[in-house]
């Protein structure tokens, strides 16, 4: 079937009015928040589970890549359509369709915007926690492809230990349920196999989550440091002594002097790092966790600890957190997210090496993660535009991961390998490993459909870039 007789057949699934083809759509679907690009055939915006199964059929039938996509957040080229193909963008399939209080979990469309989720529990006294610092944008479909995590994921775990089940689209079309509502299911772990997988094993159209009760009360912190050796140690200081704190996050003097110009969080432009600690659950015994911590923070020289005093003072804290990586972007204008994870106690160690390689390549690199599950966020500032800057971007990125695995971490905390990671795959796995990816991928998805070309390097492609 050629271009044009797939549109009139997706037309006829979804209507005319929900399928994109002209240039600037396919310019706009060409993106997402990685240096990738590439080019769908068409983009349909499906409305219900059925029309998905049906799209996911005909482009079996004509052997056509499906790739869904939530809001292209993703920093990894996840939703870029490498090998042409249809996009299936879940923006209308946006409700939450089920609140059940007794049972703690809700089901949702893979198109509901995380935060709306969230803002709508809240005012129940419930929580979904994972927050991406993307949140206010990101999908639920989206954070179940990248298994997302966020600033409190560290005490509450990341988006795979939130979802309890999901409606599958299968490659083929056949809808099935994993996972369900009890806490356990027998046999095969599926759903943790979905979750994280990419856009590569099946399509979510609909996803159990567990939900929890709001904490009673917060404590939210910030803590000053002239040295980004000191905040790193206190961080696993924290964690040793007990406390697993709802959030440790770590910024540097590079990513606050952006945040500042665009924000205007409150953030101390003359200090080294700063850590924002906070802590969460019942009134009685915060103020105790809290003073243990202001104690931690003074045995690592912290300069000052500021106690939000208000939601608006906590609230100013966060934008500045959650706006850090649009905020780079005043210092240049673009930037390259290396999303390595390394064993805590490896953080000071590890970032004086990051620090090198920036020297070493003559980059700007600013830092701000998730510290208190060793996640960093090396951002290399460059500019697209000059090749040969991107060129060493790139390379700069690679060498930072390899760095990170040799620290006994990963390359990727939360932000999934899509086409961007596909060579650092080899830093972590065997070809044994990756081929044990490959059969599995083999027996979800036997003709390519789904997201083809992510996650798993393919051996040639690893010989022939590795
Ligand atoms: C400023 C900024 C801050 C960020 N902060 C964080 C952070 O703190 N933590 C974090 O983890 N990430 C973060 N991210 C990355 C990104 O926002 C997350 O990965 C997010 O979960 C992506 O959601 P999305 O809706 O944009 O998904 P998309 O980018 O559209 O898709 C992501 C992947 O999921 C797949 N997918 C989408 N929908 C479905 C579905 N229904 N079924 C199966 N697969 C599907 C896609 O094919 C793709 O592979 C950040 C990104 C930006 C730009």
């Amino acid at each position: 079937m050629d271009k044009e007789g797939l549109v009139e057949r997706l037309k006829e699934i979804v209507g005319a009015e929900n399928v994109l083809f002209s240039e600037v759509d396919l310019t706009l679907y060409g993106y997402d928040a990685s240096l990738e690009k590439g080019r769908p055939h068409a983009v349909v915006l499906p409305g219900n589970t059925e029309e998905v199964s049906s799209v996911v059929r005909l482009a079996y039938q004509e052997g056509v890549p499906i790739i869904a996509r939530g809001s292209g957040t993703n920093l990894s080229g996840g939703t870029v359509a490498a090998r042409g193909g249809i996009v299936l963008h879940f923006s209308r399939m946006n409700r939450v369709l089920e609140v059940d209080i007794p049972n703690r979990a809700v089901i949702v469309e893979p198109g509901v915007i995380t935060l709306d989720l969230q803002t709508q529990l809240l005012k129940q006294g419930f929580l979904y926690a994972p927050d991406p610092a993307s949140q206010k944008v990101s999908t639920l479909g989206g954070n179940v492809g990248e298994n997302s995590g966020g600033p409190h994921c560290l005490k509450y775990g990341v988006t795979t230990n939130h979802v309890l089940g999901a409606e599958l689209v299968l490659y083929d079309g056949r809808v099935t349920w994993v996972g369900g509502k009890n806490p356990d299911n027998p046999g095969y772990d599926l759903m943790g196999l979905i979750v994280g997988s990419e856009g590569t094993l099946a399509i979510a159209t609909k996803i159990i989550l567990k939900i929890i009760r709001a904490p009673e009360a917060i404590k939210t912190m910030l803590a000053i440091y002239d040295s980004i050796e000191d905040a790193g140690n206190t961080v696993s200081a924290i964690i040793a002594e007990g406390i697993v704190p709802a959030t440790l996050e770590m910024m540097d003097q590079v990513v606050m002097e952006a945040v500042e110009k665009s924000v205007q969080a409150g953030y101390p432009l003359d200090a080294a790092a700063v850590l924002i600690i906070e802590l969460d659950g019942l009134k009685d015994g915060l103020d105790r966790q809290a003073a243990k911590i202001l104690e931690i923070c003074k045995r690592h020289n912290v300069r000052e600890v500021q106690l939000a005093k208000d939601e608006a003072e906590r609230n100013k804290l966060w934008a500045g957190r959650k706006g850090a990586f649009g905020a780079v972007t005043r210092l240049r204008p673009c930037y390259m997210v290396c999303d390595g994870t390394v064993p805590r106690t490896k953080l000071p160690e590890v970032l004086n090496q990051v620090l090198k390689v920036g020297e070493k390549y003559g980059l700007l690199i600013g830092n701000v993660f998730h510290a208190g599950d060793g996640n960093l966020h090396p951002l290399i500032l460059f500019d697209e535009r000059d090749e040969q800057e991107k060129k060493t971007a790139v390379k700069a990125a690679s060498e930072i991961l390899k760095i990170c695995a040799d620290a006994g971490g990963t390359i990727s905390g939360e932000h999934g390998i899509g086409l961007e990671k596909l060579k650092e795959m080899n830093f972590i796995f065997t070809e044994d490993d990756l081929e044990a990816m490959r059969q599995i991928k083999r027996a979800l998805d036997p003709k390519e459909i789904l997201n083809p070309g992510k996650v798993i390097p393919e051996q040639e492609r690893v010989e022939a870039t590795g």
